[in-house]
């Protein structure tokens, strides 16, 4: 049987009532790498943007097992309960490389996947982590349409997806685990930075002790680094994902930073620098593609990497030959 033909409209107009089922498919177009779906899920974009923007999108990164799906899953029973609606995404560009995503399984966030409320994506496999990380911000403009209001992305705490993943959210929670009291050794200084909040979760049973003495060690840690450019100084917590503990105090951070944010105008004022950071980012991958993409540049990459690596040219002589033969032939097209 013949799947059905949607139009741009069809899209549009079942996403604005809230119809996950095209939802999904929507965002399955964001995915596809037919240029045909790319420019359709373009347009279907375009005409979603006027209902967007109204979410609170929430970055999530912790290191593998320090329980961030059992944490999403806590943490996302307790916005619906608020009453709100939830959509979980991802960013791993792992998946690409192991053929199958570590994060955003629907199977990971038990409680979570059987909500109506809840909508759990996982994260988009194909191509370089810009293209990972767009796909993902266009399916969060999707969601938002959608009516969710608000938006968890997940990342794994290893690599450079936390900078993508905190250029496209307005607070961005760390989870940590208490260590053996050299906690702080393996966290990148970087992705310390750009924490809002530093979560330390499995303060349960006889952790808990633990867990507030890491706790402090992390409060200590942030008195060393400079000012926030938002002015808020982030907060440590301990709670536990699995137990359900303290998940209300985590949140009365997230609403306190909100407030703060807003009230002095730097939420506004860092949502409009994603946006412009996110043009760039769309025009440099949309150079990329097109120059890898481009026929004559796939038939002589081969030949020019290996005169490089047989000293027959330099790297600057091969890139301009290469940029050249491109622009020459974009300047033919006109
Ligand atoms: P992820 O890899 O970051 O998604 O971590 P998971 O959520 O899969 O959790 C890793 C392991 O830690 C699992 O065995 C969880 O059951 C356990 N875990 C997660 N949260 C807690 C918690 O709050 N307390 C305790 N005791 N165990 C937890």
């Amino acid at each position: 049987r013949k799947r059905p033909v949607y139009t741009v409209d069809d899209y549009v107009s079942a996403i604005l009532k809230g119809d996950v089922t095209m939802l999904s498919r929507a965002v399955t177009l964001i995915e596809s790498s037919r240029p045909e779906h790319h420019a359709m899920a373009q347009e279907v974009i375009e005409k979603c943007l006027p209902y967007t923007g109204n979410s609170v999108r929430i970055g999530i990164t912790g290191v593998p097992g320090a329980g961030k799906s059992t944490s999403i899953d806590a943490f996302g029973m307790h916005v619906l309960n608020q009453g709100r609606k939830l959509a979980v995404l991802a960013i791993d560009p792992s998946s690409e490389r192991t053929k199958g995503s570590i994060l955003g399984d629907k199977t990971r966030m038990e409680t979570l996947s059987r909500e109506k409320n809840a909508f759990i994506r996982p994260s988009p496999s194909a191509g370089s982590l810009g293209g990972v990380a767009r796909k993902t911000r266009e399916t969060i403009v999707l969601c938002e349409a959608a009516g969710f209001d608000t938006i968890f992305v997940e990342t794994v705490g290893v690599g450079q997806s936390e900078t993508a993943v905190h250029s496209m959210v307005d607070f961005f929670l760390l989870i940590q685990l208490a260590g053996t009291g050299d906690e702080l050794q393996g966290i990148k200084r970087g992705i310390m930075e750009m924490a809002d909040g530093i979560v330390i979760n499995k303060a349960d049973g006889d952790n808990i002790d633990k867990a507030n003495l890491a706790a402090s060690h992390f409060r200590n840690a942030l008195h060393l680094f400079p000012p926030t450019e938002s002015g808020w100084f982030p907060k440590v917590i301990t709670y536990s994902g699995y137990y359900a503990l303290n998940i209300d105090k985590v949140w009365e951070m997230i609403d306190e930073y909100l407030d703060y944010v807003k009230g002095n105008g730097y939420f506004h004022h860092k949502r409009q620098q994603q946006a412009k950071y996110w043009m760039y980012e769309s025009i440099n991958e949309a150079l990329t593609n097109s120059f890898y993409n481009n026929p004559k540049i796939r038939a002589l990459l081969p030949r020019i990497e290996a005169d490089i690596l047989e000293d027959r040219i330099s790297s600057f002589m091969a890139s301009a030959k290469l940029l050249d033969l491109y622009f020459a032939e974009k300047g033919g097209d006109q």
